[in-house]
C-alpha cells in the first residue's frame, strides 16, 4: 500500500480533465425548400399537417431521382463553416465534395439510404476549423430522415429530405459545463448568420471517453442544454465505475441516467457508396469570397465594439450582443445621431419589455431605426413626455411608424360641428372673397380654404373642410 507523501498530489478521480468529449451537432438549415426536391422545408414552430409537404423524391418512390442540391442550403452551410473558421473543400487540392449514400433500414428512410457528405471515403463541405478554442473536425450537409413514431408506427414524411448541417468537433472538451458554455456561443454565432431555424433546437451526439480508455461511448441527447450537461456528468461517473465499451446510449432525462441502446455502429455498417444520381459538388473560390463579404461581425467582435467604441456597460452590452437583430438596430439608431446610452435604455429596457409582453422576437417584427430615433428625439425636444413615448413604443410592435406623423394625425380636427364653426367664422370675416366666389372666381375658394387651415392651425382635416366649405358656399348661391 502506498501512502500519499506530503506535497505530492494524490490521485483525484473527480478531476474533469480525465474525460475527452467530442460533439456531433445537428441543426436545421433555414431554407424555403428541401435539399433535393422543391417541397417546402418546415420545422420548428411552423409545423403543418403530416404528409403534406411531400413528393415522389422525398418519399423515395421507385425511379424518382434527386434534383441538384438546394443552393440556399449549401450557401448557408458555407456561411456557418466560414464563421467557424473552417477550410472549404473547393477542390483546389483535388478534394471535391462527394454525396454519399449512407444505408440503413428503418421505416423513416424510404430510399433505404440517406444522402450525406459524411462517411467512409467522404469529402465533406468544410474541415479543420476552430471556434472558441475547440477544433472543428468537419462540417457537412445531409438530408433529414422522416419522423417515425415507433409506438404508433405513424410516419410523417414532411421532415424527409430537409437539409441539416452537422458540425463535428474534435474531442477537445473535458466537462459538461465546458460543452454547454461552448454550445451557447455556437448557437449565438449561428443566430448571427441567420442560417438555422432557432425554433427547431439542436440535437447533439456526445462522444465520451476517459483518457487512456480504448473505446468511447456515444450518448444521444436531444435539445436541452441542461440535459446535455447532466448526461455528460452521469456518463463520466458511469465510465469511471464500469469502464468503457463501444456503444450508443440514450440519455433518459426523467431518470437522470444514460441507457444503452445498441452497440455503436462502425462506418462499415452503413455501406457508404458515392451516390451515382448526384454529381460532385464543386464550390468555387469566387462563391466562397462572395459569401465571406455577406458574413456578419462575430458576436465577440460586436461585444468589444459596444464596450470600447460606444462605452456601454458590460451588462447592457451582453444583452445587446446576445441578439443580432437588437445589436444591429442599436448600431443604426446610434448611427442616426442618438447617444449610445440613450439608445441602450430605450432598446434594452423599453423595447425588450414590449417584445416580451407580446411574446415576439425582434426578427418577427418590423421596427425601423429612424422611427426609434424620431421617438427618442421627441422626448429630448420636450415635445412628448417619456410616458407618452412608452405608450407609442407599445404600438411599435409588430410594425413601427413615424411618431411625428402619428402625433400630427392625432390632433387632426375631424368633427363636422367644430369645422363648421371655424368655416362660419372665416366666411363672416371674408365677405369679399365670398362675393368673388359667387361671381364665379374659383381662386376665391382656395383662398377661403387656406384661411380655414390657418384658423385651425393646420389641424383641420383638409378634405372634410373642403367639402363642408363647398356645401356652405353653394347653399348661399342657391
Ligand atoms: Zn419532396
Amino acid at each position: 500500500m502506498t501512502m500519499p507523501v506530503a506535497g505530492q498530489k494524490t490521485e483525484d478521480r473527480s478531476v474533469k480533465a480525465r474525460a475527452r468529449i467530442g460533439l456531433e451537432i445537428h441543426v436545421y438549415l433555414l431554407t424555403r425548400e428541401k435539399l433535393f426536391c422543391r417541397c417546402k422545408a418546415e420545422h420548428g414552430k411552423k409545423l403543418t399537417e403530416p404528409n403534406t409537404n411531400i413528393c415522389p423524391i422525398c418519399t423515395g418512390q421507385p425511379g424518382a431521382k434527386p434534383m441538384l442540391p438546394n443552393k440556399e442550403a449549401i450557401d448557408k452551410a458555407l456561411k456557418i463553416a466560414l464563421m467557424l473558421n473552417c477550410k472549404i473543400n473547393t477542390g483546389k487540392d483535388g478534394k471535391v465534395v462527394v454525396w454519399q449514400r449512407k444505408h440503413y433500414d428503418w421505416p423513416d428512410l424510404p430510399k433505404g439510404y440517406q444522402d450525406t457528405q459524411s462517411g467512409a471515403y467522404s469529402v465533406p463541405l468544410a474541415i479543420n476549423g476552430k471556434f472558441e478554442g475547440i477544433r472543428i473536425k468537419e462540417l457537412h450537409v445531409e438530408e433529414d430522415p422522416a419522423s417515425w413514431n415507433p409506438e404508433t408506427g405513424a410516419i410523417d414524411y414532411n421532415r424527409s429530405g430537409i437539409p441539416l448541417v452537422e458540425i463535428v468537433t474534435e474531442p477537445d472538451f473535458s466537462s459538461g459545463e465546458q460543452v454547454v458554455e461552448w454550445l451557447k456561443k455556437l448557437m449565438l454565432v449561428l443566430a448571427y448568420v441567420k442560417a438555422i431555424d432557432k425554433t427547431a433546437g439542436l440535437k447533439a451526439d456526445v462522444n465520451i471517453s476517459l483518457v487512456g480508455a480504448n473505446d468511447d461511448a456515444r450518448v444521444e441527447v436531444l435539445n436541452s442544454l441542461e440535459a446535455i450537461e447532466k448526461a455528460i456528468a452521469y456518463e463520466i461517473r458511469r465510465q469511471e465505475q464500469e469502464g468503457t465499451s463501444r456503444e450508443t446510449r440514450r440519455y433518459d432525462s426523467a431518470k437522470g441516467k444514460t441507457v444503452k441502446m445498441r452497440e455503436k455502429e462502425t462506418q462499415a455498417d452503413y455501406r457508404f457508396i458515392p451516390d451515382p444520381d448526384l454529381p460532385m459538388l464543386k464550390i468555387s473560390q469566387a462563391r466562397v469570397e462572395k459569401l465571406k463579404k455577406e458574413l456578419p461581425e462575430a458576436p465577440q467582435k460586436k461585444l468589444e465594439k459596444l464596450l470600447s467604441e460606444h462605452g456601454i456597460d458590460k451588462k447592457a452590452a451582453d444583452v445587446l450582443a446576445n441578439d443580432v437583430d437588437l445589436v444591429m438596430l442599436f448600431e443604426r439608431v446610434v448611427g442616426l445621431g442618438i447617444k449610445p446610452a440613450t439608445a441602450v435604455k430605450w432598446l434594452t429596457i423599453e423595447l425588450l419589455r414590449v417584445l416580451n409582453y407580446n411574446k415576439l422576437t425582434l426578427d418577427e417584427c418590423e421596427i425601423k431605426p429612424e422611427h426609434v430615433a424620431e421617438l427618442i428625439r421627441l422626448v429630448e425636444e420636450g415635445k412628448i413626455t417619456e410616458l407618452k413615448a412608452k405608450q407609442i413604443l407599445n404600438e411599435f410592435v409588430p410594425r413601427s411608424f413615424s411618431p411625428r406623423q402619428k402625433l400630427k394625425e392625432a390632433k387632426k380636427i375631424t368633427s363636422v360641428a367644430v369645422l363648421e364653426g371655424i368655416i362660419d367664422n372665416v366666411l363672416a370675416s371674408n365677405e369679399k372673397a365670398v362675393q368673388d366666389y359667387m361671381s364665379g372666381k374659383e381662386e376665391a375658394f382656395n383662398f377661403l380654404l387656406g384661411q380655414i387651415m390657418k384658423a385651425s392651425e393646420r389641424r383641420a382635416d383638409y378634405r372634410l373642410a373642403s367639402k363642408l366649405l363647398r356645401k356652405k358656399l353653394d347653399a348661399r348661391s342657391a
